[in-house]
């Protein structure tokens, strides 16, 4: 009996109502610490370009090489009309970078988390995943078909009393999947897995561990691998996957790991075989991304990076903003309620400065946040303004942070 657009109006006039409206904002300007909107320049608080390299003149020069060599499309699945060659540079550098067999690159990283976990898991296995993470692992456990358990977030005691359940289940055929999925950090609260335990856990328990470097490829570690690499745990992560447009400033997905991971994605990896491969100019700017981060520059860019992170920190502390002590780029200032959250940016957005409200379904409902990312393109002088302006709002508005 519902018409087609009296449906959606219902829907659309709820989610008003809730204070989850969404809408885009059109940008003028390439993504940088300054960006353009409707004529009118913001300092630009919402990138997870955390080393400022989506506007490197080595990204942008590979990029143009790349069209020039190979065309502005790919033209079908790479097992289709062949595969060309920038993906497969690409992936090399890309298994050096993080020290594996093979790595293999898909469009973007949530295509990478379908692809990867329904390839691997069928109706049968048992995946376990952390409540936060991201929605593309959600999604893909839910696809899989397998059973799917969520653990509080970073709580090994609730993880370890499943992995106990998991293993009492009946073996179907001679084997018994158990998959854990969790981040290095954590996209909307910016803090970290407890990776050494979660290893220990998942060894002891027999189960493997898909571990989501989105965040941290490009900012931990000392070859600014990621948080496995900066606890020399990466030989021991079965599966690490992340994304190519955060950090390394491109755009595509990854997974990393042994040669026979590999294989096995390639030939059942849906999201990567029915589906055209990427531009190649993603491809060739992505390389030169990670060559960028591996370079004496992307180190200076990476240790400018954490002296911001921790002037920012501070600086949220002095405005009477009772964040946690940042641990990664994502600095969460968490208001509790939807409507607050908009209006808070809204008011950020007056003065200049462009802070993304994170509600619901982004977050949990009453979990509304300004979400502040910080990059190595920023000054010290650009994160001044930000502490400024988030003083006056904490004095002269009823923002109330919830703590
Ligand atoms: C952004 C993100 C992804 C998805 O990567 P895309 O390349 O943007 O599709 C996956 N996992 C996490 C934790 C992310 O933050």
């Amino acid at each position: 009996m519902n018409s087609f657009a009296h449906d959606l109006s219902v829907r659309l006039d709820r989610l008003r109502g809730e204070g989850l409206w969404r809408e885009l904002r059109r940008v003028d300007s390439s993504q940088g610490p300054r960006i353009r909107i409707e004529g009118r320049e913001f300092l630009n608080f919402s990138s997870n370009d955390y080393l400022g390299l989506a506007n490197h003149p080595a990204l942008l020069e590979a990029a143009t090489k790349a069209v020039r060599d190979f065309g502005a499309g790919a033209g079908a699945s790479r097992l289709i009309c062949g595969s060309l060659a920038p993906y497969h540079e690409l992936e090399a550098t890309l298994a050096a970078f993080k020290g594996t067999a093979a790595a293999l690159t898909f469009s973007s990283g949530y295509a990478a988390a379908v692809g990867t976990i329904t390839a691997l898991l069928e109706k049968d296995d048992i995946i376990i995943v952390d409540r936060l993470v991201h929605a593309c692992c959600v999604d893909a456990a839910k696809l899989s078909g397998a059973k799917l358990r969520v653990f509080a977030h970073n709580d090994l005691n609730d993880l370890e009393k499943i992995l106990r359940w998991a293993s009492q289940q009946p073996i179907v055929d001679r084997k018994r999947r158990i998959l854990i999925v969790t981040e290095s950090v954590f996209s909307m609260d910016g803090d970290l897995a407890p990776l050494r335990e979660l290893v220990e856990l998942k060894d002891r328990h027999g189960a493997w561990l898909m571990l989501d470097e989105a965040h941290a490829t490009g900012v931990f570690g000392t070859g600014r691998r990621g948080v496995a690499e900066a606890l020399q745990l990466s030989a021991r992560v079965e599966i690490q996957m992340g994304t190519l447009g955060k950090a390394v400033g491109a755009s595509g997905g990854y997974v990393a790991g042994s040669r026979a991971l590999i294989d096995l994605l390639i030939n059942r990896a849906r999201s990567f075989i029915f589906s055209t491969a990427p531009v190649p100019a993603a491809a060739a700017a992505a390389r030169a991304g990670l060559k960028l981060i591996s370079s004496v520059e992307g180190a200076e860019r990476c240790r400018h990076l954490w002296t911001l992170i921790a002037a920012l920190s501070a600086g949220f502390a002095r405005a009477g903003w009772p964040a946690k002590q940042a641990v990664s780029p994502i600095l969460p200032l968490i208001v509790g309620d939807e409507g607050a959250a908009v209006q808070l940016a809204l008011a950020l957005r007056e003065r200049q400065a462009f802070v993304p409200a994170i509600r619901y379904p982004t977050v949990a409902r009453g979990e509304a946040r300004l979400r502040v990312t910080v990059s190595a393109a920023h000054s010290a002088h650009d994160l001044e303004q930000l502490i400024t302006q988030l003083a006056e709002l904490r004095s002269s508005y009823l923002f109330t942070p919830a703590s």
